[in-house]
């Protein structure tokens, strides 16, 4: 028996992964959340990259 549940919406997922096609997500829907949370993080850490050196310490404080 496994207990795997879907790391987006906490569904369980009764079945044996190769039923989930987006596993180890449970549907489509989920995997497109995923994406977009990954996305966001991305930007979010670019948007962090300094272009240059020094003004990496004074983004940092900001946050
Ligand atoms: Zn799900």
């Amino acid at each position: 028996m496994n207990r795997v549940r879907c790391p987006i919406c906490d569904d369980p997922m009764p079945g044996s992964p190769v039923e989930y096609p987006d596993f180890p997500f449970c549907s489509k829907r989920c995997r497109v959340i995923d994406l977009g949370r990954w996305l966001s993080e991305d930007y979010k850490v670019a948007s962090h990259e300094p272009s240059e050196d020094r003004s990496s310490a004074a983004l940092e404080t900001e946050e």
